[in-house]
């Protein structure tokens, strides 16, 4: 039997009409701004694409591109603006950043209230110590929306997370901890990666290397999760190596078409979700 295909556009789709038709309602619209520094083509599609969504959704959208010189200070300074500005709720600044601008720093100066991708360490602590916050990081929201609609319960499996970005792989294992998996994350020193796996009910493979797990590696019926997405001869790939694993797993993202659009997806939520959080202030 060949595994059920999980189909993220679908899902994402229902979630924005969701929030379309409870934004409709809204007055002020949450307002959602989007930095970009450089233009790096994948940056630029990923900041399309969230602007794309914004206006589809009914928010009030602003968008910064910035040249790739842009200094630190003048970024900063952008930041502090949109921090301060009533009608934006979220805020967020495309990563990775031109090198002469320190990731962290950025990352600091976005107000946590607004902080719509999770990454400042206010919302990261709270992800970490199960503290009720506005906001989840994207993917790994999106990833446990897409194991949700399976119906498989994720109490007291197995799941294995490959990588331990902090975007990605740390607040992955988080998120299914969080909702009672037992929960071991693979990284690039991991000794027998296989070994991981074929126990797994639950794999995540968020480790950026095409075709890195294969269906040999993977337990009969598991869900599999491939965030990865990895260009190929031109063509965009996940993790997860498609054919073999079809064949072994019991449900399986496509890429494209299974975490991406999640991503998006949570990243609308999470903005109104800032934004009510703000308003009840
Ligand atoms: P990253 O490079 O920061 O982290 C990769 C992780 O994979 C590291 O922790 C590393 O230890 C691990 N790894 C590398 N090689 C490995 C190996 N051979 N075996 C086991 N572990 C290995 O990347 P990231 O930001 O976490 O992103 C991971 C992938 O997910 C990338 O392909 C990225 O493009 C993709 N991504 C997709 C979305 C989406 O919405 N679909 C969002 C974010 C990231």
């Amino acid at each position: 039997m060949t595994a059920q295909i999980i189909d993220g556009k679908k899902l994402a789709q229902s979630i924005k009409d969701r929030l379309k038709s409870e934004i409709a309602g809204l007055a002020p619209k949450p307002g959602l701004a989007v930095v970009l520094v450089g233009d790096d083509p994948a940056s630029r599609t990923y900041v399309n694409a969230k602007e794309k969504d914004s206006r589809e959704i009914g928010f009030y959208s602003e968008v910064r591109r910035l040249p790739k010189n842009t200094s630190e200070e003048n970024l900063l300074e952008l930041i502090t603006g949109l921090n301060q500005n009533p009608q934006i709720h979220g805020l967020l600044v495309q990563l990775p950043l031109p090198g002469h601008i320190d990731e962290s720093k950025i990352i600091l100066a976005v107000d946590p209230a607004k902080d719509v991708d999770c990454f400042h360490p206010v919302n990261t602590g709270a992800l970490f110590s199960g503290l009720p916050r506005a906001v989840l990081p994207c993917t790994p929201a999106g990833c446990l929306e897409l194991i949700k609609t399976t119906g498989v319960s994720l109490s007291g499996k197995k799941a294995v997370v490959v990588g331990r970005s902090n975007i990605v792989g740390k607040p992955a294992a988080l998120l299914l901890l969080q909702n009672n998996c037992t929960v071991t994350i693979c990284h690039s020193r991991t000794a027998d990666l296989a070994a991981e796996i074929r126990q797994a009910d639950i794999v995540i493979a968020a480790a950026g290397k095409a075709g890195l797990i294969t269906g040999a590696m993977l337990k009969k019926g598991a869900v599999v999760i491939d965030v990865g997405t990895n260009r190929v001869d031109g063509k965009l790939t996940g993790d997860i190596d498609f054919a073999s694993a079809q064949e072994i797993a019991g449900f399986i993202t496509p890429v494209p078409g299974g975490v991406g659009p999640l991503t998006r997806a949570m990243l609308m939520q999470n903005t109104l979700n800032a934004y009510k959080a703000q308003l009840q202030k």
